[in-house]
């Protein structure tokens, strides 16, 4: 089916119009492999679906016998499950939801660890047509009530243990029909609390294991995800089946993924990336994915790449800069060979990161710049492109993004301003949650914004400089956090650098780094004069940091991301605000 059928239809408002134009070019010319195997299909009924798109696409084409997903258990055990496997598992839990009594819309919750369960469950709601929203598993039983509530939550699916964690705040839920505990080979002693349903029972009443799709058109909602909170409180985003078509053909264009690649994404599913990219990306061209239920560990992870002959890898500037910190020699302990590309997202991947990839894994490192907002991938370093470290690369095909002034209009190349994208890219949001107001502030003079800074050059790469919020304004001077820090983290002994502008009564702002540092070096005054010193030589030194602390720990989201807004609040002693991200010391 060519592009023009695919948004025939609209139910778009002004603001976020479809300019499909440009896309459908881009779309059209892709070079669809000659079995069919990773093109988009649709529904009998003209539907679009995202878990057909993902899994019972290619057992339609006779690619049931591939490997979907292998997933390695915290405590060492594997599972391997085929695209028919997979189908067999997802139809069944669709039957489970729609005996429940879950109807198109109706938002359910998924607060698990990464268990396969977990993947099949979620493809089963989108089957059944529900909205899945995922919750990173570490959350407290505040940040989940916060969600659930402002989503009005109609399911909850879980784990014991979890499910446990946040008792105390069930009964305030009141939309809540149902809750599906999922207790994986009884790991867990909590027993079923009544009126909870277990899953293996629900799945083994399920008579046929062949489900025909709710028939979702492209406009129905698929997924909802809370944002990161790096700014503020968290925004419930809204997303349709529609975003299906750019993750698909972004998985291909900015993480070069093929048919039969082995492919391993450490990003957890509470998070955009790990249901963009580690969901319908992958599975919708047709890799074998590998799902780890463990946490960040250098060699743990070299050792995955090593085992399963990985070929493309997405992780996160902050694994990344662990990684670097846990050092060169575990890395030549193992065999990387398999590997063919690396992507990075989540926050700017510092200059020093690609260079010291180039090195240890022989390739760069491929940073690429999206959103929860904007459902997949816009500006990426493609593997066909010259990669300038520090430079998030270009937008995706199809997408048109620009360079603002504070009144929306566009400005030269070179000069920094705020980042906007035209709308009308297939994947993007349909609504923050219940917050209209907030959603239309976004839309000004024809572009999305998108929050950030940014800066384009003359060969049309995008260079990241802060969030506008983040940037520092002083003597006169802009200053993106994003250079100070990567100058600072070029020094052997800093690990991390978070830096914010403090309010100073002549300069407006000054400079302010907060640094971790590596192993075997310690927080003396000689070491905070030395780092000014190295960052007024790397920077010039208006730009360089005026003051330094040391901190033991970097306050990050629990995606990763470094917090400025409280690295700031916590200087001037000023109210936190919402840190229900905040991950745990
Ligand atoms: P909130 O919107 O709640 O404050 P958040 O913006 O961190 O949180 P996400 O949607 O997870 O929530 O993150 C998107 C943001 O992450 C981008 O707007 C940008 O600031 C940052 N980011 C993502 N990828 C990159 C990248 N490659 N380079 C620089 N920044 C990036
Ligand atoms: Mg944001």
């Amino acid at each position: 089916m060519q592009f023009d059928e695919i948004l025939k239809k609209t139910e778009y408002t002004e603001s976020n119009k479809p300019n499909l134009k440009d896309y459908e070019s881009a779309y059209n010319s892709f070079d669809w492999n000659d079995d069919g195997y990773s093109r988009l299909e649709w529904l009998s009924d003209g539907g679009l679906n995202n878990a057909y798109e993902s899994i019972d696409k290619h057992v339609a084409k006779g690619f049931g016998d591939k490997l979907s997903m292998i997933w390695i258990g915290k405590n060492g055990e594997e599972e391997k499950y085929t695209y028919s496997d997979f189908k067999e598992e997802s139809d069944k839990f669709a039957q489970v939801m729609i005996k429940l009594g879950m109807e198109k819309g109706d938002r359910v919750f998924i607060f698990m660890d990464r268990l396969p369960e977990l993947y099949f469950a979620a493809m089963g709601i989108l089957k059944a047509g529900g909205i899945i929203a995922p919750l990173f598993s570490a959350f407290g039983p505040d940040p989940v009530k916060d969600r659930m509530l402002d989503a009005g939550a109609t399911y909850l699916i879980t784990s014991p243990d979890l499910r446990n964690k946040i008792s105390s705040i069930i009964p305030d839920i009141k939309t809540l029909k149902n809750i599906v505990v999922i207790n994986k080979d009884n790991r867990q002693k909590e027993s079923l609390v009544k009126g909870d349903l277990d899953y293996y029972e629900l799945m083994k009443k399920v008579k046929s294991s062949e489900f025909s799709i709710v028939n979702t058109s492209q406009y129905d909602f698929a997924i909802m995800h809370y944002t990161s909170g790096s700014t503020g409180k968290p925004k419930g985003v809204l997303h349709r089946h529609q975003a299906v078509v750019q993750q698909l053909l972004t998985g291909h264009w900015a993480l070069d993924l093929r048919p039969g690649d082995m492919y391993f994404c450490t990003a957890d599913p509470g998070w955009v990336t790990g249901t963009s990219y580690g969901m319908i990306a992958p599975w919708t061209n047709g890799v074998t994915q590998i799902i780890y239920e463990g946490g960040f560990g250098a060699s743990a992870w070299y050792e995955i790449i090593e085992k399963y002959k990985v070929d493309v890898w997405y992780t996160a500037p902050t694994a990344i800069r662990l990684l670097m910190r846990a050092g060169e020699d575990v890395v030549k302990k193992y065999d990387l060979s398999s590997l063919r590309f690396i992507g990075s997202v989540g926050e700017p991947l510092n200059p020093e990161a690609v260079v010291w990839g180039n090195r240890n894994y022989k390739m760069p490192i491929h940073d690429n710049w999206w959103q929860t907002e904007t459902g997949a991938i816009m500006c990426a370093n493609f593997s066909s492109n010259k990669i300038k470290p520090g430079s998030m690369g270009k937008p995706i095909p199809g997408v048109t993004m620009g360079i603002l002034d504070d009144e929306y209009n566009e400005i030269e190349t070179d000069k920094s301003g705020i980042l906007a994208v035209r709308p009308g890219w297939p994947s993007q949001m349909y609504a923050y949650w219940q917050q209209d107001e907030m959603y239309n502030s976004r839309f000004k003079k024809g572009w999305y914004i998108t929050g950030d800074q940014a800066s384009c050059d003359k060969e049309g790469y995008f260079w990241f400089q802060g969030r506008a919020d983040d940037v520092i304004n002083t003597a006169g001077h802009l200053v993106g956090p994003f250079e100070v820090e990567s100058a600072l983290i070029e020094h052997p002994a800093v690990a991390e650098a978070g830096v914010i502008g403090k309010p100073d009564p002549i300069a407006m702002e000054i400079v302010k780094a907060f640094v971790t540092l590596n192993p075997d070096y310690e927080q003396t005054n000689d070491l905070r004069r030395e780092l000014i010193r190295f960052a007024r030589e790397k920077l010039s030194a208006g730009v360089a940091p005026r003051e330094i602390d040391f901190l033991d720990t970097m306050p990050k989201t629990r995606s990763g991301k470094i917090m400025r807004r409280l690295l700031k609040a916590r200087e001037l002693g000023e109210p936190e605000g919402d840190i229900s991200t905040l991950e745990d010391d």
